[in-house]
């Protein structure tokens, strides 16, 4: 364990209900009833369609590495024991691309286009993380 906590997201009213999704280990992401695109992180209006009518809905989890950076600076004090990790950036397969962490495969293993699925690491009671790891071709 860390002896200082890492940061944890802020959860700003427009994002809520994707955090009460990854409480219950689901993830959803906002979808534009305008044009049905898929759109993260939440947005008032749609880029494509300008509506302004959108809903969360309920996604596979399941997508693909889009980039990634390999962080080895400890920027907070909180990741010191987790450097080398990767950020990366996940295309889901709706559409909508999503910034988060890899786990469960080594920073070097990591490729662009590598397919990946959702996991959900609680954190706190409120706050549940979700991350992706890679996903094996037969699941
Ligand atoms: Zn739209």
């Amino acid at each position: 364990m860390s002896a200082v906590p890492k940061p944890l997201p802020q959860i700003t009213p427009e994002m809520a209900p994707f955090w009460e999704a990854a409480r219950r280990q689901e993830l959803v992401v906002q979808r534009c009833r305008g044009c049905g695109t898929y759109r993260f992180p939440a947005r008032e209006i749609c880029s494509r369609c300008l509506s302004r009518d959108a809903a969360w809905e309920r996604v596979s989890g399941r997508g693909a590495v889009f980039s990634f950076a390999i962080m080895h600076q400890v920027y907070h004090p909180g990741f010191a024991d987790a450097v080398p990790y990767a950020i990366v950036v996940v295309e889901l397969e709706e559409g909508a691309r999503m910034v988060s962490n890899l786990v469960d495969c080594p920073v070097e293993q990591i490729e662009i286009g590598m397919p990946v699925e959702a996991v959900f690491e609680p954190v706190t009671p409120e706050v549940t993380l979700p991350k992706f790891r890679p996903r094996r071709a037969a699941g």
